[in-house]
């Protein structure tokens, strides 16, 4: 079928399941990620409240193409009023011999088990979510070993996103030649999109691969609040790109954001259109990332922090032109030395932002904010 992962990260879901399935181990489980933190994506949700049964059935399929005889489904913990649903039914699969001993009656024998997340958006990471589940405080592991050898109590698990699973259930229904009509060569099936900002239906939109960003926002969300120009759009949460007015006709495809050197992530999709700052954007983007940073590794607990210093004395007009120096020096090292993908994409926005919209952050230097957000009356180092 060529699914790839819904997750954020983009790997081939078949590959992952087939390393979990040949490793020889008397003990293997499936995670069902549905620790959904990345600001503006709330599709697993979607998921979650409208067709949980459709989650579990595909823990299940996934838990025997692995051989896994243990599996959790590991949810945000903001998403807490969905869990006494969910148990029911799991109790209600459980009756019905959807799940225990002997399923179908097969030699399959499969549970599967409830974990709310505590608020952390850092375990959503595998490794981190592994610890959260054993116990422990969400601090990723080092890789390797990568989770398909030595994952949940040290034995092979499959971590998996809800989305990526639930596409489990047409690929097997439909075949999947029927399934790979579906999207672009390399980005087969169709994607979730959580679209939010400025545009005048907001939601969670499933279309084919292969659209483009400017289809998903003029025709399906019907373009933008009081006809509105667009500014930016960023896809892929916090951690994803800028991407300018002028490119709203990249397709939606894992291969042409490839092609265009940003992700597609989990498929936020966050419009901001003329009157939003791009400076004073980038200082909730940055703030986010230091308070969700765990605090393990130097160059993501102080370069976030750093980076806020910046953009607050940018924005309270005491910066100076070479802060912007300063700056993407400061997002280099935390790119090149963090050590996971959070201090790693934090400052993505950053840089990318900075290529498209430099110069009004310049402004704002000479006491100029071209949108009138900034107020240089407040005087600056709030974060010192
Ligand atoms: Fe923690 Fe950030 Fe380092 Fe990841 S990059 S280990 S979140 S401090």
């Amino acid at each position: 079928s060529k699914l790839v992962g819904r997750g954020g990260a983009g790997f081939p879901a078949g590959l992952k399941m087939r390393l979990v399935a040949e490793k020889e181990s008397d003990k293997k489980y499936i995670v069902c990620n549905a620790d959904e933190g990345e600001p503006g994506t709330f599709k697993d949700r979607e998921l979650l409240e409208k067709n949980p049964l459709k989650v579990i059935e595909s823990i299940i399929i996934a838990a025997y193409l692995i051989g896994a005889d243990t599996g959790y489904l590991y949810v945000r913990g903001e998403y807490d009023n969905l869990k006494e649903n969910i148990m029911l039914l799991i109790d209600d699969c459980r009756d019905k011999g959807y799940l225990g001993l002997g399923i179908g009656d097969s030699d399959f024998n499969f549970d599967l088990l409830y974990r709310s997340g505590t608020g952390a958006y850092i375990c959503g990471e595998e490794t981190a979510l592994i610890e959260s589940i054993e116990g422990r405080a969400g601090d990723p592991r080092m890789k390797p070993p990568y989770t398909a050898e030595e994952g949940l109590w040290g034995k092979p698990t499959l971590i998996n996103n809800v989305e990526t699973l639930v596409n489990l259930i047409p690929i097997i229904t439909l075949g999947a030649a029927s399934y790979r009509e579906y999207g672009t060569e390399e980005s087969t099936g169709t994607k979730l999109f959580s679209v939010s900002g400025a545009v005048k239906k907001r939601g969670v939109y499933e279309v084919p691969f292969g659209i483009t960003l400017r289809e998903l926002i003029y025709d399906y969300c019907d373009g933008m609040k009081n006809d509105g120009e667009i500014k930016f759009v960023q896809v892929g949460g916090s951690s994803g790109a800028i991407i300018p007015a002028s490119n709203l006709d990249i397709e939606l495809s894992y291969e042409a954001f490839r092609e265009n050197h940003v992700t597609l992530g989990s498929g936020a999709v966050i419009v901001a259109d003329e009157s939003i700052c791009s400076l004073d954007y980038l200082k909730s983007t940055a703030a986010f990332f230091v308070h969700e940073s765990c605090g393990k590794c130097t160059p993501c607990r102080e370069g976030n922090r750093h980076v806020v210093r910046i953009l607050d004395h940018l924005s309270h007009g005491i910066g100076k032109e070479e802060d912007i120096d300063t700056l993407l020096r400061t997002c280099q090292v935390m790119r090149e030395a963090s050590f996971c993908g959070l201090g790693q994409t934090a400052t993505t926005s950053i840089v990318s932002m900075l290529d498209h919209f430099k110069e009004e952050i310049v402004t704002h230097i000479d006491h100029r904010c071209l949108t009138g957000v900034c107020d240089f009356e407040e005087g600056g180092g709030l974060h010192d």
